[in-house]
């Protein structure tokens, strides 16, 4: 078979490379001048850094497998992390199970509960149990208003922004139980997994892969229109560089594009998935990243419980993977989760910048803005799909209205949160759904998820 694959991110390599794996060829189409996506990066101090933020569980079996394949498994360091609370005008570690106990922002009472509660919901194996409710109904009426307020609700905030209220109770249970596999036995510290040469590294080794077998990738090659005959997907229209639009045949395609690009690349896409596609609304990552001289804290990463603060999350990465792989530097994303109703969103560089940096003096007194070496802004549209009640209902399907054509995004990721382990497993699993459709042989297993039940696992397989 000849697919054509519309994005160069996690999960259109990760497809384009199953394709080629089980035979077969396959042409990636990035828009962008790199490959990556979401995970790409730029380069600091003589080394690459993601955009956003980027680590691994260890419940990430499917990129850990990936990156054994491509022989990259030395490359790949497993680090103590350090997690970390600002609350009431101070940091707190919430590193060991232990800080709990001694996170004095709370009673006593409210912090065993708020251990019990974690337990519990570690226990518990049907998480469609948990669908009809929000995080932020159901968790306060478990662990209380207090300790819900200082611990949780900061980590809802991080991840979804002024639409924390909205999220699923499912979506929490999923972060808690990858969070304890991640510990391993004895809830011993958690280790984050970070690749040595950057996630850059493990996208330049897919797309060599899928060349070196007679594949293609293109980078700043948009795709324009996904070409329908009679109901079926023939072919893509593609704006090369330096070749202009040219239209190229496809036995089938796979997109991987956010669900608001889809309908704009197939505009004969029946009403019912398109609706199903505007259910699912996206946030934005924003991004203030800067290089310094000395670190703000000596936490990985700080979530941040002090609405008078402009940002939700500080990671500070150069507390994870050392200055000394960045010449030196102290690296530090501020982040926001944004939608866009909120005026930062619009945000240039600059304007963050003077919102932000009178807030960092909170977290480090001695902090001054001669620490500044140099800044980046980098903003991710389709950063966070919002999930919310029910939202197995709300999936869109990877076979779509349109006959040898699939989707393959970040929507469809669920009860995990998405990240690059899930676009890894979606770009292969849909390759592996299209050779079956047409009656293709399929070799070899996918590595078994961390969570068993999960939608992205079951779903047409
Ligand atoms: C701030 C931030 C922090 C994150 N942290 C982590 C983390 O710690 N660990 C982790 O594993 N994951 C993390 N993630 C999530 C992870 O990066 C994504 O889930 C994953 O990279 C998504 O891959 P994808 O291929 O599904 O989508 P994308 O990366 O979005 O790829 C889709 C691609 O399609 C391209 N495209 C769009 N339109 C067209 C077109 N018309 N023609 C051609 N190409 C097109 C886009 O340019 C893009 O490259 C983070 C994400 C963000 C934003």
């Amino acid at each position: 078979m000849n697919v054509g694959v519309i994005g160069g991110g996690a999960a259109g390599l990760a497809a384009a490379y199953e394709l080629i794996k089980q035979g077969h060829q396959a042409t990636v189409f990035e828009r962008a001048p790199f490959l990556g996506g979401q995970a790409s990066t730029f380069d600091v101090g003589g080394a690459r850094l993601e955009r956003g933020y980027h680590h691994l569980f260890v419940s990430d079996v499917d990129m850990v497998a990936l990156m054994s394949e491509l022989g990259l498994g030395p490359r790949l360091a497993w680090i103590s992390s350090k997690v970390g609370l600002y609350h009431g005008g101070r940091i707190w570690n919430f590193v060991t199970p232990l800080d709990l106990l001694r996170f004095r922002g709370i009673g006593l009472l409210d912090r065993l509960r708020l251990g019990a509660v974690t337990l519990l919901l570690n226990r518990e194996k049907d998480w469609r149990r948990l669908e009809p409710y929000t995080a932020a109904g159901w968790l306060p009426a478990r662990v209380g208003q207090a300790a819900y307020r200082a611990v949780w609700e900061p980590l809802l905030r991080g991840k979804f922004g002024e639409r924390y209220d909205q999220v699923g109770m499912t979506w929490f249970w999923g972060k808690i139980a990858l969070r304890f596999a991640s510990r391993g036995r004895g809830m011993a510290k958690e280790k984050l997994g970070y690749p040595m040469g950057s996630f850059g590294e493990i996208f330049d080794t897919l797309g060599e892969f899928i060349r070196s077998k007679g594949g293609r990738v293109y980078t700043s090659a948009a795709v324009r229109r996904v070409v329908v005959e009679e109901g079926r997907a023939v072919g893509l229209e593609v704006e090369l560089p330096g070749q202009g639009v040219t239209v190229e045949p496809f036995d089938a395609v796979v997109a991987t594009v956010p669900s608001y690009i889809f309908p704009r690349l197939v505009p004969t896409l029946p009403k019912t998935y398109e609706e199903k596609l505007a259910g699912v609304t996206y946030l934005a990552a924003v991004l203030v990243i800067l290089e310094l001289k000395q670190p703000i804290s000596q936490i990985y990463w700080l979530n941040i419980a002090d609405r008078s603060i402009p940002f939700v999350a500080v990671i500070g990465h150069t507390n994870f993977v050392g200055p000394e792989h960045y010449g030196g530097k102290h690296l530090v994303y501020l982040s926001n989760y944004l939608g866009r109703e909120n005026p930062m969103y619009f945000m240039k560089h600059q304007e963050l910048l003077d919102a932000y940096l009178p807030h960092l003096q909170k977290l480090n007194p001695q902090f001054s803005l001669s620490w500044i070496e140099n800044s980046h802004y980098h903003r991710e549209d389709a950063a966070q799909p919002v999930v919310g009640v029910n939202y197995s209902r709300q999936i869109p399907e990877h076979h779509t209205p349109i006959r040898n054509l699939y989707l393959a995004n970040t929507t469809q990721v669920y009860p995990e949160d998405r990240g690059t382990n899930y676009s890894v497993r979606l770009g292969r699993k849909v390759a592996r759904i299209l050779l079956k459709d047409y009656g293709f042989p399929v070799s070899g297993e996918l590595p078994k998820p961390a969570i068993p039940s999960s939608v992205t696992v079951q779903m047409e397989s």
